[in-house]
């Protein structure tokens, strides 16, 4: 008879828990996974994957604009967002049906219920012990509204995708990936769009071109930016919501959407009370092998607050799962994580920007490049796309590639393997374009805009 009941049990079946209970069981460990909301996390049901389709949802508006520029006469549209939502909800509750299958398929024993932990090696769902020689925390992260007068009445992320109607008229707050994103769906879906940021210029740590660039895109597509701005005061006049901002002027709107970061999950875990490290913002404290200060409980995901990523998340998932269970594993290597902000239109970036470069490399030289894209000389659309490479001079490293346009993504996910294999300019230049794209741009830049010492 074993000691314990299983050899790992994961608190938490978002992307990173269920990627390391799936491959542990893969390995042929003894696995348990529990969960008290959903089945997939944030990604799946309150973030990336349904964010994506009210993105793609939004973009309808203009595609319809541009196809007169094409031949088409488009017929009058309309846009029910219920019906965009009930969708949404279905796709949804398939990808359950799915994560469900995955852990079975790997012999993982899902608990339905809220989780605590009593001690190193027991977790406690509905009032039941279960024992684990390991207990991995993935619970994720929480998103966080400061307190002010009227906060009661505002609403997040985990709310914006089951609203009952488009708001006609909506402040979002903050100036994260999240912030930006809302406002370029609500504003291509019809809704008057204010985004509201306390500094300067939104996204910071962002290369300050690429922050600009998009500034500018998106202040065409009418969302209208308040920078060095807060909300003081919100309060409920007849249905509406009414701000009190920081200039002394007001704003009306049927919502008000704050996306002003997300805390660590840990309420009610008893991590502390175990003696588990948590750092001043509450996250778990974990050492390369995602171990904590107690040997048997491991951290993975947005809870250990490095990198808030579903693609980290899983990585860390499976090396947790590689190194306990599967051989020896090389630690996660955090350095040129690509990300996109599906924002309209699309930030993709790697490596470092160009103010890092300034401060991390020696001699480097800017390639920027900014032109309309093709598809945009018959639709007549004022959209302009910007890319920009850094290169380092001594190693011809390029060290550092941003774009704002259309796809950047799909872009920056290709030129993320050239960084990751640290391909030189004269990589970059040896390579063909494929003609005619956006993204051959990056190997045909050939004169600098800025070289530093
Ligand atoms: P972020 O942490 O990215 O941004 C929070 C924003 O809110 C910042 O602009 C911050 O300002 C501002 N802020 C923080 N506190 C306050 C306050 N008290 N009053 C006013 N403004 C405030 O959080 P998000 O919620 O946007 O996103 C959370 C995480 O989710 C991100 O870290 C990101 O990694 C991930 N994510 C990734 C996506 C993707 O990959 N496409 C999509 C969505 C989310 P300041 O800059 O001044 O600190």
């Amino acid at each position: 008879m074993a000691e314990h009941d299983f050899d790992l049990f994961v608190v938490g079946a978002g992307s990173a828990g269920v990627r390391a209970a799936r491959m542990a069981g893969g390995f042929g460990a003894r696995v348990a996974i529990a969960e008290d909301r959903y089945l997939g996390g944030t990604c799946v049901n309150v973030g990336c994957i349904p964010k994506k389709l009210l993105v793609y949802a939004s973009h309808f508006s203009e595609d319809f604009e541009d196809a007169g520029g094409f031949g088409w006469t488009v017929g009058k549209s309309t846009f029910a967002w219920k019906s965009l939502i009930q969708r949404k909800d279905v796709e949804i509750e398939r990808l359950h049906r799915v994560y469900a299958e995955l852990l079975a398929a790997a012999g993982v024993r899902t608990v339905k219920g809220r989780a605590g932990l009593a001690d190193p090696h027991t977790v406690v769902v509905n009032d039941k012990p279960y024992q684990a020689e390991r207990i991995v925390v993935a619970t994720g992260s929480w998103p966080v509204v400061p307190e002010f007068p009227g906060s009661e009445h505002v609403i997040t992320s985990n709310d914006a995708f089951f609203l009952d109607e488009l708001p006609q008229r909506v402040l979002i707050v903050g100036g994260g990936y999240i912030a930006v994103e809302f406002a370029g769906i609500f504003a291509a879906l019809g809704s008057a769009t204010t985004l509201i940021y306390r500094g300067p210029l939104f996204l910071r740590g962002l290369d300050h071109d690429i922050r600009e660039f998009l500034a500018a895109e998106m202040t065409k597509k009418n969302v209208e930016l308040l920078f060095n701005t807060t909300i003081e005061a919100v309060e409920k006049v007849r249905g509406q919501l009414k701000a009190h901002l920081s200039d002394g002027s007001q704003r009306e709107a049927e919502r008000i959407f704050y996306a002003t970061g997300r805390t660590p999950n840990v309420k009610g875990l008893r991590l502390e009370a175990l003696g588990v490290k948590l750092d001043a913002r509450g996250a778990v404290i974990v050492d390369e092998d995602f171990r904590s200060s107690v040997p048997s409980i491991y951290a993975i995901g947005d809870v250990i607050n490095r990198v808030k990523l579903t693609p980290v998340a899983l990585a860390e998932g499976m090396v947790l799962a590689e190194t306990l269970y599967g051989g020896s594993r090389d630690p996660l290597n955090y350095a040129d994580i690509p990300t996109c902000i599906f924002s309209q239109p699309n930030v993709g970036t790697v490596g470092l920007t160009e103010e890092q470069a300034r401060e991390q490399c020696g001699a480097c030289k800017v390639y920027k490049s900014t032109f309309t894209p093709l598809k945009h000389t018959l639709s007549d659309r004022n959209e302009k796309t910007l890319m920009k490479l850094i290169v380092e001079q001594d190693s011809d490293r390029v060290v550092g590639a941003h774009m704002v346009g259309p796809d950047a993504g799909e872009i920056i996910q290709g030129i993320a393997i050239a960084l990751k294999a640290g391909a030189t300019k004269a990589t970059f230049d040896a390579t063909m374009g494929i003609h005619p794209t956006m993204a051959e741009e990056f190997v045909i830049m050939r004169e600098f805009q800025l070289e530093w010492h």
